[in-house]
């Protein structure tokens, strides 16, 4: 057997399992030695680990970075990093690809709610309950979308390289990770979109929509929107005031952390 040392930095500790959180190798916790056969790229060994390979940012072999497709030899140390906010790899070692000048996403199906926040926001975010992981991938790859998920098998397809693996079971939480990974605050788009179909809102004269509001809408708001797609109806009622306020809080603390 040839063993290789592994040590993996930040939130990429969130995917090891408890076995190698706890190990105490070197008396560091998430550093441990890896027993493996056979021709092994550090890609294989990362991911044998249930690290996917786009949570990984930076691999240094004593010290050099190395990429993905390095053959791993036996009594090799590895370390191995996320992508870090505050910190800015040179584009010769970083290994996630570079984010496209649109923002778009593609949603697993666990994801509705995030999905309808992101909308709202104006980020065009493909979503659909009925989404198989081969479509998931393909429609990332083939149409430069950041694919969100919570499933880390999809992670490791080989298709796709722009991805987040969400940590947080609750909406609010997820679209600050979001927002934060991809350092988006400074980035919301001018539009908005229908958070049921995706596609972007349109003003729409409140006269002409007048008999298709409730009275008390008809009274106390003035702007509105059509969704031009299924024709929905929106206005910067609760739903807006609830996204803007969670944007404030998440803008603090995004704002706190990073000082
Ligand atoms: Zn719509």
């Amino acid at each position: 057997m040839k063993k290789v040392y592994l040590r993996f930095y930040g939130p990429l500790k969130d995917f090891l399992t408890g076995e190698h959180l706890t190990c105490d190798f070197f008396g560091i916790s998430s550093c441990f030695a890896y027993q493996y056969r056979g021709r092994q790229t550090t890609r294989d060994i990362i991911e044998a680990q249930g690290v996917p390979h786009t949570a990984v940012d930076l691999i240094l072999l004593e010290g050099e970075p190395v990429d993905f497709s390095y053959l791993v030899n036996s009594g090799d140390y590895l370390s191995i990093y996320p992508v870090w906010r505050s910190l800015k790899l040179d584009d010769e070692y970083s290994l996630t690809p570079e984010l496209p000048v649109e923002i778009k996403f593609v949603l697993d199906s666990h994801l509705g709610k995030l999905a309808s926040y992101l909308r709202m926001l104006g980020f065009d975010s493909l979503y659909r309950n009925d989404f198989l992981d081969p479509e998931l991938a393909r429609l990332s790859s083939e149409t430069s979308r950041i694919l969100l998920t919570r499933d880390r098998g999809l992670l490791r397809r080989r298709q796709v390289k722009l991805a987040y693996f969400i940590r947080s079971d609750f909406p609010a939480d997820q679209l600050e990770e979001v927002l934060e990974r991809f350092e988006l605050l400074e980035r919301i788009p001018e539009i908005r979109r229908c958070p049921l179909c995706n596609t972007t809102l349109e003003k729409v004269a409140k006269k002409d929509i007048l008999e298709r509001l409730e009275p008390l809408t008809r009274k106390y708001y003035q702007d509105f929107s059509r969704c031009p797609d299924c024709d929905k109806i929106y206005w910067q009622g609760s739903h807006y005031r609830r996204l803007e306020e969670l944007l404030q809080k998440i803008e603090k603390k995004i704002k706190f952390i990073g000082n």
